[in-house]
């Protein structure tokens, strides 16, 4: 029988990264700044670890190899058995640069990766805290291009203030931005290709400016505004003890959302794991095979198989499965 453990991520320090997860978060990493941290990833560019139990220490690649890809649930065979989801914390102390992923078809054509649909959760923001997603108006493709050359893409982009807990859901195409002051957990296809469409002339440790990737960007992006709605998906369920919704689902992840007051059940199958990430407060997973305490920040992987937990405590947590 599996046991679920617990993770360890990878770091990354981009230049426009803060110091929150590290402070409130429970981070350590041997960087000042923590842009970002790979929850869990078996990414090239950034693998995730187990930190409890006798798999301690292993990268989440090698322990999924050793217990073997039944851990991953059924669901996984639909992506060559491989884990094809990566779920992040983003500490935006400074805004992220304009950008836009490619879908599958661009990305295995041009890049040799995957394309990259993301939701995000709002953790927390500064006051008057925004973000940018999609374009306000229909477009075409040569007035984005000239947006972007006369550097007044924000003029044509939607800019939205944010609200701790909205949901945004950013499919492969759609422009975005995040917003300095912004935290958020991302849940994400495993893959790291972004087209930069403009950098506000940042210069990097080294003097440079980061490339920007404008015809590849405007090969994929989306042109039309489309429907934006950051409430969840549904409310599966409200009792004294605790608040199920659905944020959002798609065919590469549900996201659930649990708010815990004193005690909830759930369950496991041999579908899809699921990924346990702590946003705020601290509790008690027991299950048949023993406990795991956890807290704000951190992420457990529950392998795929028939079982039945409960988390006891008051916190608040996301459930990711394929
Ligand atoms: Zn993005």
């Amino acid at each position: 029988m599996y046991k679920p453990v617990k993770l360890l991520p990878a770091y990354k320090d981009y230049l426009w990264g803060g110091t929150k997860l590290g402070t409130q978060y429970g981070k350590q990493s041997e960087k000042d700044i923590i842009a970002e941290s790979w929850e869990l990833s078996i990414h090239e560019d950034g693998q995730s670890s187990i930190a409890s139990g006798s798999y301690s220490g292993y990268t989440l690649e090698a322990y999924i190899k050793e217990v073997g890809v039944g851990c991953l649930g059924l669901k996984a065979k639909c992506f060559g058995n491989k884990l094809p989801i990566l779920i992040k914390f983003i500490d935006a102390k400074d805004t992220l640069s304009i950008q836009v992923h490619p879908d599958n078809a661009y990305a295995r054509a041009n890049e040799g990766d995957s394309g990259k649909t993301e939701m995000w959760v709002i953790l927390e923001h500064e006051p008057g805290a925004c973000l940018y997603v999609g374009v306000n108006q229909m477009v075409t493709k040569e007035e984005l291009r000239t947006a972007i050359q006369r550097g007044e893409i924000d003029t044509v982009l939607r800019k939205l203030p944010v609200h701790k807990g909205d949901v945004f859901f950013i499919p492969a195409g759609k422009i975005h931005a995040i917003g300095k002051g912004i935290v958020i957990c991302e849940i994400q296809q495993c893959s790291n290709i972004t087209y930069r469409l403009y950098d506000f002339d940042r210069l990097d440790v080294n003097g440079n400016k980061r490339s920007l990737h404008l015809q590849k960007a405007l090969d994929v992006a989306d042109v039309e505004p489309g429907i934006l709605n950051t409430d969840p998906e549904l409310t599966l369920s409200t009792t004294s003890e605790a608040v199920i919704q659905l944020l959002r689902s798609c065919r590469y992840f549900n996201t659930y959302r649990y708010r815990v007051d004193s005690t909830v059940r759930f369950c496991s199958s041999q579908e899809s794991f699921i990924a346990l990430i702590c946003l705020d407060g601290k509790a008690e997973l027991r299950g048949t095979s023993g406990t795991l305490n956890f807290q704000k920040g951190e992420t457990i992987f529950i392998p795929a198989q028939d079982d039945a937990f409960t988390v006891t405590g008051h916190c608040e947590f996301l459930a990711v499965t394929l």
